[in-house]
């Protein structure tokens, strides 16, 4: 598989006070592919992609060291722009929150703070992105009811929308259907799978079966260390670590 590099890690360390979280990591992520993060619940899977916006910078007590290069720019150099780096990719997370006010505004939220005020052109962007987010049909009648009387997983969805309305090239999901019933997980997997002609799509998941359905390149970790990473193909069919042959199988979690 050829692949072009879009997030590359290089020696990446976290430390929540003395706890170690991630521990020297390093893995190039590939352009407009899905890669799944994958690994027990505490491994380090979210405080990876939190890494890749610098959200782990919010966060007090945290210290990091290493590179995460964005399109080839070390964001964790001093003079990067947190805020551009953000602006290029949008996240998911495990529960929607969506914005307390109605559906058209809520994925009308970016583009206005971005400076975008024309009337008729928000309408076609707000369009454009629900039909992304697959919600237009459903939704169309009813776009300036509140976000909160949606179902979760339309609230979801609604979320992607907002986050594609900025036009983000990475779109981050941390376990992002892990609130949601079937039918509305198959819904964000079908967008997910969709969407990965046009970005690059990185999910946390913890879900085995999700990362399969997904996944072109699997990242495997294991109390805070890259255990192995490849081709999903590779890692599901022909494991070369022990540890990852253990937790394909069940016998770990
Ligand atoms: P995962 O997403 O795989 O469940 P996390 O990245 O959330 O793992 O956590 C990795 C480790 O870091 C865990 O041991 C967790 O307790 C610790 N940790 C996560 N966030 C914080 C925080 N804000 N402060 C202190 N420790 C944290
Ligand atoms: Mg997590």
């Amino acid at each position: 598989m050829e692949l072009k590099t879009h997030i590359s890690v290089q020696n990446l360390n976290v430390f929540y006070g003395n706890e170690q979280a991630l521990k020297n990591i390093s893995i190039d992520i590939p352009d407009k592919k899905i890669t799944a993060i994958i690994g027990p619940s505490g491994c380090g899977k979210t405080t990876l992609l939190k890494s890749f916006n610098r959200l782990i910078n919010t966060i007090d007590e945290v210290k990091v060291s290493g590179k995460v290069f964005v399109d080839g720019e070390n964001i964790f150099e001093k003079k990067a722009d947190v805020n551009r780096i953000r602006k290029k990719m949008g996240l998911l997370s495990q529960k929607p929150y969506p914005l307390p006010m109605s559906i058209f505004d809520n994925v009308a939220y970016g583009p206005r703070i971005h400076g975008m005020n024309d009337k008729k052109k928000l309408s076609a962007i707000v369009e454009k992105y629900l039909i992304e987010a697959n919600l237009w049909d459903e939704l169309k009648d009813r776009l300036h009811s509140p976000a909160s009387k949606l179902s979760v997983g339309q609230q979801q969805r609604l979320c992607l929308a907002r986050g594609l309305a900025v036009e983000p090239e990475i779109i981050l999901g941390d376990e992002p259907t892990s609130a949601l019933d079937p039918r509305s997980s198959k819904h964000i997997e079908e967008r997910f799978l969709a969407l990965k002609n046009d970005y690059t799509v990185i999910i946390v998941t913890h879900i085995l079966r999700q990362a399969k359905r997904l996944a072109d390149y699997v990242v495997f970790l294991y109390l805070g260390e890259l255990i192995e990473h490849g081709p999903a193909k590779e890692i599901f069919e022909n494991p070369q670590m022990e540890m990852t042959k253990e937790y394909i199988k069940g016998v770990i979690s």
